[in-house]
């Protein structure tokens, strides 16, 4: 064992940056073409993932990092979803 311990990262839609993504908040389209919010990243979908962070979604809006992700337009409620899921960490 070499004990190199590999931690799995994934690009967050805001900031680009790589993150554990087990501290990412997870996007995902399900088979009925639905936007779901998974926190505890057993869905199954096509999965986007952000920083749990309001700065990383307002980039994420600018950018549009969802709708490229999932290659097509993404619900409003699917945003105030996302804030209101950070707003409840930061007051957690
Ligand atoms: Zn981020």
């Amino acid at each position: 064992m070499s004990g190199n311990r590999k931690v799995p990262v994934r690009k967050c839609v805001g900031c680009q940056e790589m993150k554990n993504k087990k501290e990412m908040i997870r996007i995902i389209r399900t088979a009925e073409n639905e936007f779901v919010l998974d926190t505890t990243g057993k869905k199954n979908g096509r999965g986007a993932y952000l920083c749990p962070d309001r700065e990383c979604l307002k980039k994420a809006v600018k950018n549009r990092g969802l709708e490229r992700s999932f290659k097509q337009a993404i619900p409003d409620e699917v945003y105030e979803a996302l804030e209101k899921e950070m707003i409840d960490i930061d007051t957690r």
